[in-house]
């Protein structure tokens, strides 16, 4: 629910697991300058800069948390909170600060691998706060991350940052992406699996992102041109249900679920599926991924045919 929308920021509260129990996070999406790498074939970030706020970064986490109660911050940037070209020295330090003060219990924050250096690492491992730091690292696979999304990026370099996280006691999330372009419905799934088995030994928490369709995007001409259909919700709930049963902490927020761009099944089941991801994700109960709907079957098809037809069947 986006309680704020000051001055194009972007604000809302929801909940965030925290050591077994579910408190109160507010979610801030900070705007920089943006992400300095800028060519993964999905992201559309930096087009959205177009409509850049007037407001230092400091303005901006003022704003947004006046008035709030919380116990969990997350900021996003769109690209790397530790990249001192968009997110500067003296901000991170203001805002430990600030949160120290507002007794915050844990902050999130994102970042690409090359940035988690020894420095930066300390300052936040010193704070009295919990620390936790996601890295779109999508698939442990390296020829789909470089082909199919351009990521710039190793799954050892993902290793050797997420080592260094856990040394200094921060704790590592790693965001998968289900389904980059060019992977049939059942290589995805596959793919999104064995991805989470191989990140194992060096996160705390999967975090399963559904692609969707943002505009300027190369996967948007892809998805113009029916060559590309965002993931079947189906396809999230098995992935989820496979990690699971391994006894690994998984989560998932389906964002645009059931809209034209984002990932769906049949239309009719695309709320209602969702909710049950999302309640999934905050109690990690597998029984709270038994829904149904006649759908599933079509589903099924696509998973036996799409990767002989190379090509969505369905849209
Ligand atoms: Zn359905």
């Amino acid at each position: 629910m986006v309680l704020k929308n000051v001055k194009k920021l972007r604000v809302w509260t929801e909940r965030e697991r925290f050591h077994g129990k579910v408190l109160k996070c507010l979610t801030v999406i900070l705007q920089t300058k943006g992400c300095y790498w800028n060519r993964c074939l999905m992201c559309g970030f930096s087009k959205e800069l177009n409509s850049k706020t007037r407001f230092t970064l400091r303005e901006q986490i003022e704003m947004a948390v006046k008035g709030e109660e919380f116990d969990v911050l997350k900021i996003f940037t769109s690209g790397s909170f530790f990249d001192s070209r968009e997110v500067p020295d003296e901000f991170r330090s203001y805002l430990y600060t600030l949160l120290q003060s507002m007794d915050v219990k844990k902050l999130i924050v994102e970042s690409r691998p090359e940035f988690i250096r020894d420095g930066v690492m300390n300052e936040l491992a010193s704070m009295p706060f919990e620390a936790e730091v996601g890295i779109g690292l999508e698939t442990s696979n390296d020829f789909i991350r470089q082909n199919c999304i351009n990521k710039g990026f190793t799954f050892r370099d993902f290793t050797e940052a997420a080592k260094k996280l856990r040394d200094y006691g921060i704790r590592v999330k790693t965001y998968l992406l289900l389904k980059p372009p060019f992977l049939s419905e059942k290589e995805a799934i596959e793919d999104a699996v064995h991805s989470s088995m191989d990140v194992m030994d060096y996160t705390d928490i999967v975090s399963l992102n559904l692609m969707y369709i943002p505009s300027n995007t190369y996967v948007e001409k892809l998805w113009c041109r029916k060559l590309y259909r965002p993931p079947w919700l189906w396809s999230a709930i098995e992935v989820l249900r496979r990690v699971r049963s391994g006894e690994m902490e998984i989560v998932c927020d389906p964002v645009a679920a059931g809209s034209e761009r984002g990932p769906h099944n049949c239309r009719k089941c695309d709320k209602y599926v969702a909710e049950a991801i999302k309640k999934f994700s905050l109690s990690q109960n597998l029984a709270d991924l038994n829904v149904s709907c006649d759908c599933i079957r079509i589903w099924q098809k696509i998973v036996e045919f799409e990767s002989y037809s190379r090509v969505p069947l369905v849209q």
